[in-house]
């Protein structure tokens, strides 16, 4: 397979359709969490969960970097801008999170705070060198996919003596996250969610290989399959758990080979290591604090720390009322769950980072139509939109 169409193509998704009902025990339940919201929205957009068998259930996991961020670094990112009158740059996702008291980063930029949207940590870099006299702080947020460049970034500022570059670090880890999930109350004590088996991260493996979920394999005898993000991975990947539940087994399997080796990138994995150290702990939205999952800047590059360059004031902060994304990241309920979605809680108007994002479970319901009136439905042109309405 060489090409992104033979990824999705229809009659081989039949055929893995075809083989998951055949192999799946009717008289069990097979609940597969995806950890990626890139999974999620495959399962959304290319119907994949009405070719599965009525007791095969995908539990939605906590998404994306963005998702998981708690608003508390939103409002500190805030009081950064505010206290400081640094330039801020980051993703674009991020600007549109709702953060404490009604704010938003696009918010206080649309009041005068600079707030940049960059691609890439080299925009960041670009900006410091053009605007010497001012601070610049890249808001740096992602799985380990995004660690390497900025640990680049970092290095880059060193080696250029970019005074005026620094590095609000939001980086967090994906191992310790599924490990917390597995030892939540609500996993192992009420048994609220159900979870028999993971799709394991794409991307995220790409970089730190699938080795690393080998222990919380055998230690929760739960299976993992490393995942693409294509219709025909996620159906596969489905298969090859369905057929690890039915034998017993509980292995980290490799779907995604075309990407993914057992130890990663090497290269990477040293860089990221010189640069960034794990953190003893850190606050996931909906997980809580999660320790050692998440990584800080090491002491040799601690001049462009945000977080020691400038004194960050402790700020109390607070999700919008009623928005449940806190409990779809952990997999307790489905967006549809929340009396909010698509009515006060659009990609339009979001309340929660569930829906901002483009990997958010939420989005991921919204964005298909599947759970929208007719008039609301997206591939619909305005005429017939209108006729529907009328
Ligand atoms: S629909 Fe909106 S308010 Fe409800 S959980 Fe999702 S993001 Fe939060």
């Amino acid at each position: 397979m060489k090409y992104i169409e033979e990824f999705r193509r229809h009659d081989l998704a039949q055929q893995l359709a075809q083989a998951i009902h055949d192999e799946a025990d009717s008289s069990r339940q097979y609940n597969l969490m995806e950890f990626c919201g890139g999974h999620t929205h495959a399962i959304f957009r290319y119907g994949v969960q009405d070719l599965m068998p009525a007791n095969e259930r995908f539990v939605h996991g906590p998404g994306c970097p963005v998702c998981v961020l708690p608003v508390k670094r939103i409002d500190e990112a805030i009081s950064l801008l505010h206290e400081h009158d640094v330039i801020l740059c980051t993703y674009g996702d991020l600007l549109r999170v709702p953060a404490s008291k009604r704010k938003s980063l696009m918010k206080v930029k649309a009041e005068g705070a600079d707030v940049r949207m960059v691609y890439s940590t080299q925009d960041a870099l670009r900006i410091a060198r053009d605007n010497p006299d001012r601070q610049v702080v890249f808001f740096a947020i992602g799985f380990e996919t995004t660690t390497p460049p900025t640990a680049v970034a970092i290095r880059q500022a060193q080696a250029e003596g970019l005074e005026n570059f620094s590095v609000f670090c939001n980086h967090v880890l994906t191992p310790a996250a599924i490990q917390n999930i597995l030892e939540s109350p609500e996993v192992r004590d009420i048994g609220a969610v159900s979870i028999d088996g993971f799709f394991g991260p794409s991307h995220v493996s790409s970089i730190i290989g699938s080795r690393p979920y080998e222990f919380f394999a055998e230690e929760f005898q739960r299976p993992v399959v490393i995942a693409g993000f294509e219709p025909l991975d996620v159906m596969q990947s489905a298969l090859m758990l369905v057929r690890q539940l039915n034998e017993g087994r509980h292995e980290v399997e490799n779907e995604y080979t075309r990407v993914v080796s057992r130890d990663g990138n090497l290269k990477a994995q040293r860089l990221v290591g010189e640069v960034l150290e794990l953190r003893r702990s850190f606050e996931w939205r909906g997980l809580g604090e999660v320790p050692y999952s998440a990584l800080k800047i090491k002491q040799p590059y601690a001049d462009f720390d945000a977080e020691r360059r400038f004194p960050i004031p402790v700020v109390s902060s607070s999700e919008v009322k009623g928005c449940e994304c806190p409990r779809i990241l952990r997999g307790v309920k489905k967006p549809t769950d929340c009396k909010l979605f698509g009515t006060v809680c659009t990609p339009e108007n979001p309340m929660g980072s569930c829906m901002v994002s483009s990997e958010g479970a939420c989005a991921a319901y919204w964005s298909y139509g599947r759970f929208r009136a007719p008039e609301q439905q997206p591939d619909q042109p305005p005429t017939q939109r209108q006729e529907a309405v009328a």
